[in-house]
Parts: C-alpha cells; sequence; structure tokens
C-alpha cells in the first residue's frame, strides 16, 4: 500500500486588464485540466456575440442583480467597467466542498475582497507586454465599441496599480509561455502540503 495523498480543492483567482488573455487563458486551463471548474459570475453587461448564458455569464438585469444582492447570494459583487459582476457563493462553496479546483476570473475589487475572506487561495495577475498591444488586442476582439474600450483601457492603469496584491505575476506576450507559466503554477499549488492530508502506511 502506498502513501495516501488526499487533496481539498484550490481556489485560483484570475485578474488583469481587459483584452490582457485572461478568457483565453482560462479556457486553455479548463480544457487540459479536467480538475478545475469555472465559477460562472452574475453580470448585467448585454452578452456578446457567441457568448452562451450559463456558460460564460448568467446574464440579468439591474434589477435581478439587486435582488440576488439582498439575499446575499453573492461571494463578492463590484462595478466594473460601468457593469455589475458578482460571483455566486454557493456553487463556490459546494464545489470547494466536493474537493473540486475552482477558477475565478474577476477584477481587482472583487479578487481583494476575496482575498481579505478566504483561507486559502491561488492569485495570478495577468499582464500585458504593453498598454499599446493591450488597445491592439481590445480592438482585435471586435467586441466592443469605442467607447467601451476607452473606458477599459482607462481602467487599466488602475487595474495594474493593484498588482502586488497577488501572489504571482504573469505576462501575456507569447500566449504558449503564459499558459506554460500558469500551468507550471497550478501543477506546483497542487502539491502544497497545507492542502494535502497524507496518511503514510506501515
Ligand atoms: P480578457 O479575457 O482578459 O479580456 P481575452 O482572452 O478576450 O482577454 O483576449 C483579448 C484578445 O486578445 C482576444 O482576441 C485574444 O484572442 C487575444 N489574445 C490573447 N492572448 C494573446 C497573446 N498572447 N497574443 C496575442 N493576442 C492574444
Ligand atoms: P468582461 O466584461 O470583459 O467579461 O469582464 C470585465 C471584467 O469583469 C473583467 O476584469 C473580469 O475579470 C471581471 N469580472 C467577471 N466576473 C466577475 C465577478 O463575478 N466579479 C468581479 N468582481 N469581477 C468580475
Amino acid at each position: 500500500m502506498a502513501v495516501d495523498v488526499q487533496r481539498t480543492g484550490m481556489l485560483l483567482i484570475i485578474s488583469g486588464p481587459s483584452g490582457t488573455g485572461k478568457g483565453t487563458l482560462v479556457e486553455k486551463l479548463m480544457k487540459s485540466d479536467s480538475s478545475f471548474r469555472f465559477s460562472c459570475s452574475v453580470t448585467t453587461r448585454e452578452p456578446r456575440t457567441g457568448e452562451i448564458d450559463g456558460i460564460h455569464y448568467h446574464f440579468v438585469t439591474g434589477e435581478q442583480f439587486d435582488q440576488l444582492v439582498s439575499q446575499n447570494a453573492f461571494l463578492e459583487h463590484a462595478t466594473v467597467h460601468g457593469n455589475r459582476y458578482g460571483t455566486l457563493r454557493k456553487p463556490v462553496e459546494e464545489m470547494m466542498a466536493q474537493g473540486q479546483n475552482v477558477l475565478l476570473d474577476i477584477d481587482t475589487q472583487g479578487a481583494i475582497n476575496v482575498m481579505e475572506n478566504a483561507k486559502d487561495y491561488v492569485s495570478v495577475f495577468i499582464l500585458p507586454p504593453s498598454f499599446t498591444e493591450l488597445r491592439k488586442r481590445l480592438e482585435a476582439r471586435n467586441t466592443d465599441a469605442p467607447d467601451v474600450i476607452e473606458r477599459r483601457m482607462h481602467n487599466a492603469r488602475g487595474e495594474v496599480a493593484r498588482l502586488d496584491r497577488y501572489q504571482y505575476t504573469i505576462v501575456n506576450d507569447d500566449l504558449d509561455t503564459a499558459f506554460t507559466q500558469l500551468h507550471q503554477i497550478v501543477e506546483a499549488e497542487k502539491l502544497r502540503s497545507t492542502r494535502c492530508k497524507i496518511t503514510i502506511p506501515e
């Protein structure tokens, strides 16, 4: 009989300016690592072409969002780039209780809120190689109107200023390199002793 290792779930928080490549990296991680569950946030933002309700976000009205706030349904919520976003408490707690790894793609306000309240988490900030490249990516994504892009570019500087609150930083210049780095962080964090319960046989 070999050593028995029981691992508890990891709460992985990913943040970074809009257009930096969070969604792209998250999708690659979800495809390559079946131990992760994505926390599908609630938002009042309009769906973009191709976004599916219940997969990318739960799309709701302002009134529905208010109702969820009053029901204390959110682990955290924040207004980001003029829309409201929130992480549902129940699914995250249920997935964590089942020992699954849970991934949150949330903004710096929400992330700092979670970090101040959660006992255990892994936090990763995704930086663009430059603000010029960030703008190029937002424009090339072709999902946001020019005024929305301006607002996101303006907010990017404030978000980057919170970088020191995160445990890890990845520069997403070359996508494959950035993904390898994310994968390495995740694999190392899976071995963290504080998240393992070990029984050694005689
Ligand atoms: P976020 O989720 O952070 O807003 P996305 O994942 O939607 O960002 O990426 C924004 C755009 O940049 C997308 O069109 C995506 O394909 C592209 N992108 C992501 N990573 C890179 C990269 N390393 N190099 C070039 N383009 C990238
Ligand atoms: P987008 O509109 O581009 O999908 O997301 C805009 C920003 O909102 C991103 O920084 C994203 O990480 C953040 N975001 C998405 N879901 C949540 C959430 O549940 N809570 C918070 N605080 N931010 C979120």
